[in-house]
């Protein structure tokens, strides 16, 4: 029996990349990022970083703070 714990800066794991076109190692850290339709900024969000070429793979389920794009 194990409980899945929320993903913290610096943890590890593996996801496709489509900048690299293959599986890379990625990372979570925190960053400022951009929403995909341009109507503002996740402030401070968690995101799983590729290693290789530093592209935002994915983001886990969070509270996201939106700061809206003026
Ligand atoms: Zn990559």
């Amino acid at each position: 029996m194990s409980t899945t714990s929320p993903s913290q800066p610096g943890d590890r794991s593996r996801a496709i990349c489509e900048s690299c076109n293959g599986i890379q190692e990625t990372v979570i850290e925190r960053r400022d990022v951009p929403l995909d339709d341009g109507s503002g900024t996740a402030q401070n969000a968690l995101a799983a970083i590729c290693t290789d070429c530093g592209d935002i793979i994915a983001m886990p389920a969070q509270d996201l703070n939106i700061v809206p794009t003026s």
